[in-house]
């Protein structure tokens, strides 16, 4: 017997899940697309969160639902305005690695507002996107958590 509190426990599980083990695939999209086509985009992939690369396929922003919307009041022509104009842009994105404690990048989303992080690799010139982490895939950690023994 450990001796450990019931809380106790709970912390040491918790500090063994990385990133990589609730992660979900990233849906990305080249910075020269149309706000119109980001919108079809997110519908049709179902997620939050668009991830913006650059011609050499590094992370270039993010792309909200309200990034979207926002644009979508304005009286510019949708399908005529490239997402790298309205799209939050490296270097203010926050990322996290598959490596990484979840409970450290659960902490980057409530500290920052945010809803997504692109799950990173670094590369030689840039940002690689290997994965998206959203505060789902925190929720479903946390669920099976209490589903531990
Ligand atoms: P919404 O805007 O739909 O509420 P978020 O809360 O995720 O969704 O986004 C809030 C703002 O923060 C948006 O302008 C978005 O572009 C930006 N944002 C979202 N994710 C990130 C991130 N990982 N790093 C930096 N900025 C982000």
């Amino acid at each position: 017997y450990t001796g450990k509190s019931g809380s106790q426990l709970l912390t040491d599980s918790l500090k063994k899940i990385v990133v990589g083990d609730y992660q979900s695939i990233p849906v990305v999209i080249m910075e020269d697309v149309s706000v119109y086509d980001a919108i079809v985009t997110m519908f049709l992939e179902d997620v939050g969160t668009l991830f913006v690369v650059d011609k050499s396929s590094h992370l270039a922003g993010v792309l909200s639902r309200k990034d979207l919307l926002r644009a979508s009041i304005g009286k510019q022509e949708l399908t005529a305005l490239p997402v790298n104009i309205i799209m939050t842009r490296m270097p203010n994105i926050t990322v996290c690695k598959k490596e990484d404690l979840l409970i450290d990048a659960a902490k980057k989303l409530i500290d920052k507002q945010i809803d997504a992080l692109p799950i990173v690799k670094e590369a030689e010139q840039g940002l690689e996107i290997v994965g998206r982490l959203t505060k789902t895939n925190i929720t479903r950690a946390f669920v099976a958590l209490a589903d531990e023994e």
